[in-house]
């Protein structure tokens, strides 16, 4: 069986559908954002390019499901 991990998902952040290629957006993220997606000289992001920049907002939303009902 394949790993899903492998399998390379939309560029924008927190958007899990599949794509042809790492660094590129879905069908549904170009619909939605339209002009504001704009095409660049520089490459597109690799798996772990998009993984390092996400880390910092999965590290945030586990710490804030940790946390939840803690009450100061
Ligand atoms: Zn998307």
């Amino acid at each position: 069986m394949d790993d899903p991990r492998e399998t390379p998902t939309c560029v924008i952040p927190g958007c899990p559908q599949p794509v042809g290629a790492w660094g590129q957006p879905c069908p549904a993220c170009l619909d939605a954002f339209g002009t504001h997606l704009r095409l660049s000289d520089s490459a597109p992001l690799t798996r772990e390019q998009i993984a390092d920049r996400d880390a910092y907002v999965e590290r945030a939303y586990y710490t804030q499901r940790r946390t939840v009902g803690v009450r100061r």
